[in-house]
This record gives C-alpha cells, sequence and structure tokens, in this order.
C-alpha cells in the first residue's frame, strides 16, 4: 500500500520500520503485571498474601463482604463463664466427661472447655468412637457408655429437652454459646462459653463500610442471641446478622450475595471451608486459622489486624485503577504514534524513543503501588 502511494522503497520500508516500532504493543502487554506484581508485593510486606493476581484483580471489585463469627470477627480464645451440672452431678466430674468428650473436637468450644478443665484441676475422661456433628457438636463413648456434647441443635438430634431443666433456663435466655452435655435422651448438664470479639474487628468493619463496599454480613452457626451481641460490638446490624447456619447455609447464603456481585468470605476454616472456597475471593484469617482455611482461600491475612483487610481492599482498588490509567494510556500512546508514523512522517527514532518511553512510564507507575504499604496506624 505504501509503494502504491508513490513512495521510493527506502521511504516505504522506513515508514513500515517506524509503524512496527510504533504499533508493537509492549506498554500495553506490560501495564498490567507491573502493577499486579507490586501491589501483591506490597501487600506481602503488610501481612496480606495473595495467592495470585487473580484475586487481587477479583478483590478489587467486591462489593459484599460475608464473615465468620467464632474464631474471625471473635478472637475464638473463649472462656467457660459458667457450668451448671444437673441432678445434683459434682462439677468437676461433670467437668471431666464434658472435657474427655470436647478432646477430641478441634472447635474453639473445645479448646476453652479443656482449659477450664485444667483450672479446675482435673483429668478428662478417655473417649473412643468420636463423631464430629459440624455447627453442632459431638458425640463419641466413654466409660460410662455414649456420650455428646453440643448446642440445641444436639440436643435436638437426641431427642433431649433442655426446657424441662429450670436450672438451665438463664444460660437459654442468655447471650452466650451454650454447651450441653448428654447421654443419649439425658442431660447431664451445660456450660456457658463467652468469646470476645477481636480488637481490631469495629474498626475494620467500619473502614471497609467507609470504602463504599455496599454490604457487610456476619454468618455464623451459634445462636442469634450470641451473634447479636458480638454484632452490636462492631457496627453491625441486626439485619445482616445470619445465625443457627450449617456449613452449607454458610455456602448457601454467599451464593444469594454473588446474585448481586462480587463477594469476599472471610473465615477461620472452622466450619466454613466450603464458604471459603465458593466465594469470589475466599479470605483466610491466616494467624488464628486452620490449615483447611488455608487451603480453601485464595487471600491469607497474616496478622490477627482485621484493618489490614480494609487496606488490602483499598490496596487491590487502587491497582484496578493504576491498571485502568497504564492501559488507557498505552493504548493511546500506540495509537498516536502509528497515526503519526503512518501520515506526519514520524522519524523512527522517535517512534522509538516514544514506545520506549511509553513502556518504561506504565511501568513505573505501576512501581508506584510497591510503595503503596498496608501499614497500620
Ligand atoms: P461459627 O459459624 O460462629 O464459627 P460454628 O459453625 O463453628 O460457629 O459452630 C456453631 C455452633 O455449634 C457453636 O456455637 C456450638 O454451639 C456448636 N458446636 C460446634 N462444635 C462444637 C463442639 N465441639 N462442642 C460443642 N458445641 C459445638
Ligand atoms: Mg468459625
Amino acid at each position: 500500500t505504501l509503494l502504491a502511494l508513490g513512495w521510493t522503497v527506502q521511504a516505504a520500508l522506513y515508514r513500515a520500520a517506524t509503524v512496527l516500532v510504533a504499533a508493537s504493543p509492549c506498554a500495553v502487554v506490560i501495564s498490567v503485571p507491573a502493577a499486579i506484581l507490586s501491589a501483591l508485593s506490597a501487600a506481602a510486606r503488610g501481612g496480606v498474601l495473595f495467592k495470585g493476581g487473580a484475586a487481587l484483580e477479583r478483590l478489587a471489585v467486591v462489593r459484599a463482604y460475608a464473615f465468620d463469627k467464632t474464631g474471625t470477627l471473635t478472637t475464638g480464645r473463649a472462656e467457660v463463664t459458667e457450668v451448671v451440672a444437673l441432678d445434683g452431678l459434682a462439677e468437676a466430674l461433670f467437668v471431666a466427661q464434658l472435657a474427655g468428650i470436647e478432646a477430641a473436637s478441634e472447635h474453639h468450644i473445645a479448646d476453652a472447655v479443656l482449659r477450664y478443665a485444667k483450672v479446675l484441676g482435673v483429668q478428662p475422661w478417655g473417649v473412643s468412637q468420636v463423631q464430629a456433628w459440624p455447627s453442632e457438636g459431638i458425640s463419641g463413648t466413654d466409660a460410662e457408655g455414649s456420650v455428646w456434647a453440643g448446642n440445641q441443635r444436639m440436643v435436638a438430634r437426641m431427642g433431649a429437652d433442655a426446657s424441662a431443666h429450670p436450672a438451665l433456663q438463664p444460660m437459654q435466655a442468655g447471650a452466650q454459646t451454650v454447651v450441653h452435655l448428654g447421654r443419649g435422651n439425658r442431660l447431664l448438664g451445660a456450660v456457658t462459653v463467652a468469646d470476645a470479639p477481636r480488637a481490631t474487628a469495629a474498626a475494620g468493619i467500619a473502614a471497609l463500610r467507609a470504602a463504599g463496599v455496599g454490604e457487610i454480613a456476619m454468618m455464623t452457626g451459634d445462636r442469634r442471641e450470641v451473634a447479636l451481641r458480638i454484632a452490636a460490638d462492631l457496627g453491625i446490624h441486626d439485619a445482616e446478622v445470619h445465625a443457627d447456619l450449617l456449613p452449607a447455609d454458610k455456602v448457601a447464603l454467599v451464593d444469594a450475595l454473588t446474585a448481586k456481585g462480587a463477594v469476599a468470605f472471610v473465615g477461620d476454616g472452622v466450619n466454613d471451608a466450603a464458604a471459603l472456597a465458593r466465594a469470589d475471593v475466599g479470605i483466610a484469617m491466616g494467624a488464628a486459622g486452620s490449615e483447611v482455611a488455608l487451603q480453601a482461600a485464595e487471600v491469607a491475612l497474616l496478622s490477627d489486624d482485621m484493618q489490614r483487610l480494609a487496606l488490602a481492599h483499598a490496596l487491590a482498588r487502587r491497582t484496578a485503577g493504576i491498571i485502568r490509567q497504564n492501559l488507557i494510556f498505552a493504548i493511546g500512546a500506540m495509537v498516536v504514534l502509528v497515526v503519526a508514523g503512518l501520515f506526519f512522517a514520524l522519524p523512527l527514532p522517535l517512534a522509538v524513543i516514544g514506545h520506549e518511553g511509553g513502556t518504561l512510564l506504565v511501568v513505573l507507575n505501576g512501581l508506584r503501588l510497591l510503595n503503596d504499604p498496608i501499614r497500620v496506624r
């Protein structure tokens, strides 16, 4: 075509070379990885590990954050606050049996019971044939036969009736987690377990809201009364609280949220690994979370500091912004250079400078993110 315009072969080749340099998309190609790698590195230095650039890009468009309660919004270091042994059973004997069955559980509640037994100086009973009932409790067999521990759902599953025992009424009415101990349909007693909100959770959630996150949800297998008490401390509205959930219910709720946009689920992996995996971005409480959580999630918070979540969210958004800037600039520069090369006799050295300069600029723009630390004041 250039020959057809009446140019000499030499001029045509020169022009072709100029256009070739101008049109090579180095800046376009490098603009995304330059920004993503810088951001991943900045995030890692701030204690937020992304399993890849895709998770960072997805986090930038998240509009709803769902949180597990126990071990995520709360510290998971629960304490036994009250013990009621029924039918004159001695407290130490009761706690020895409860600690025996809980010793087989990985739940935060089990830790609390075992620590309490230790303080009392009682030896947990040996238990075999253990079965975990996710978000309900645990069952097994000890020296006196079948034994189980768990919440109201577990009580119902075993055909027991907590309301038949007036001594347990104040516990049922309260706002703490109640763990019952029973054998078959006979209740031996119950303990309450209280878990404190994480010190940084309220600030983290407030920062997410301030950053324009449209929806916050708390999802828990615990009772509604307990969930509402923790939620109130954290600035989570009652309507955002979903309690009495089984692991599958958390997945279904994540799915329901996903219909309105990208969802991040923040959890510790105890009874919420499926929800972590199902969300657009699964975020594991790394320091406090389990191995399962780290497997199922794509982002790990290495510190317990929930404010870093909001900072990671902001970083992801800034990264998306810089990628957009870079792409617009790189494609724009390319168009200008190509047009100049084709129609305005752009000299080859200028095309080279324009091309390399553009590439350098987008890389430098991306590298700005390196200096965008996730730092908590
Ligand atoms: P969350 O969703 O808040 O992290 P889970 O789904 O892990 O809570 O547990 C929900 C509820 O199931 C607990 O509050 C407790 O009542 C009961 N539960 C689960 N595991 C156990 C256990 N090992 N012993 C007693 N109760 C348990
Ligand atoms: Mg949990």
